[in-house]
């Protein structure tokens, strides 16, 4: 083994909330953990001002807020947190190699995989401005609809998803423009007439977003335009939503790891941490196209720290006992 590769029990890839609670459980089992925070350290979270549903907070708290205070918890058990990108895995033999940045090698008894998936955005100029302001652009209905109680809000969005946040947006808000590009829904039969038969959800089919429009702080309106005629409107609106999908960003396990069609890591055992490969578990939004919330990825962070623990142990007794055949 040369020089530049080094040895760690437990290597946790990404630093959002399932990253670091990840980290926390396996520190105090004395995994002696080190965390790849990546990019974005702290996660999704910290491009957000108003976290209001992650318990143990009755006032709320700003995502970075919330973000460093899970680092400063994760680092008091001396988790080594460390900045850098994991470019390239081999998870072919007993080891599992990783690569920082392309350069440094790192084998792993075990590997937490909790790298998140990204919200897609229609990528407009306007839309991607108040997304950066925290102005009205979301691409979480469960998340940010609860700060739109009694307005009108635009949704984008045809497949379920979209339907189902549609659905929930129709409970808080006085009105839901539903925006589908083509002349009917991606989403299936049941879904669809879910949101056809709301009274307070409207939808435009064959009609995209041309322009977000605001005041230059928040959000006042959106401009359509129907794609069949090239009849544009504008609808006076607080709310933007987003709900075009997401991409997990799991390209770099894709030749070793079992993914479905989205690129979301499944699950080899339902109801665990655990992956197609021995000693690789994952956590949170990678593998989790159904809920993507904070405190269900702090959950299964915390699952994936219990079960590589566990895989380590039994791997110890294992050998002791191949080894206690020869004493
Ligand atoms: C604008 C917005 C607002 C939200 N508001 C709320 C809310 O109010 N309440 C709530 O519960 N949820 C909210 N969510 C959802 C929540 O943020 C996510 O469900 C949660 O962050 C998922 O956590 P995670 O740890 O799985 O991944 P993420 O938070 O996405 O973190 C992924 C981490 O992996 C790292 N990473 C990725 N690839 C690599 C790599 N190759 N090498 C190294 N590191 C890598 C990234 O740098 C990042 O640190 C919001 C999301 C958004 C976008």
């Amino acid at each position: 083994m040369s020089d530049t590769i080094e040895k760690v029990k437990c290597l946790i890839i990404g630093s959002g909330p399932a990253g670091y609670t990840a980290a926390i459980y396996a520190a105090r089992a004395n995994m002696k953990p080190v965390l790849y925070q990546g990019t974005q350290p702290g996660g999704q979270l910290t491009t957000t001002n108003e976290v209001e549903n992650f318990p143990g907070y009755p006032d709320g708290i700003t995502g970075p807020e919330m973000m460093m205070e899970l680092q400063k918890q994760a680092e008091r058990f001396e988790t080594d947190v460390r900045n850098g990108w994991i470019t390239k895995v081999d998870f072919s033999g007993d080891v599992h190699k990783v690569w920082v940045n392309d350069v440094k090698e790192i084998h792993c008894d075990t590997v937490i995989i909790s790298t998140g998936a990204s919200a897609k955005y229609l990528g407009l100029e306007s839309e991607q401005k108040y997304l950066k302001l925290g102005g009205g652009v979301s691409a979480c209905a469960v998340c940010d609809g609860f700060f739109y109680r009694n307005h009108e809000v635009v949704i984008v969005g045809a497949g379920d998803s979209a339907c189902e946040e549609a659905h929930y947006l129709s409970k808080l808000c006085k009105k839901v423009t539903m925006l589908v590009r083509r002349d009917e829904f991606r989403a299936s039969k049941i879904m669809a007439a879910r949101v056809a038969n709301t009274e307070n959800i409207e939808i435009l089919f064959n009609t995209e977003t041309d322009e977000v429009l605001g005041d230059g702080q928040v959000v006042t309106g959106v401009r359509v335009v129907n794609n069949k005629t090239n009849e544009k409107q504008e609808i006076p609106i607080t709310g933007f939503f987003v709900a075009i999908g997401h991409k997990p960003n799991t390209d770099i396990f894709k030749d070793y790891l079992d993914l479905d069609d989205t690129g979301y890591i499944i699950n080899a055992v339902p109801g665990t941490s655990k992956t197609n490969v021995d000693g690789v578990f994952v956590s949170g939004d990678a593998a989790d196209h159904v809920y993507r919330q904070a405190i269900t990825a702090a959950g299964t962070g915390c699952m994936a720290a219990l079960d590589a623990e566990r895989y380590l142990a039994a791997k110890d007794a294992t050998f002791e006992v191949s080894t206690s055949n020869y004493n």
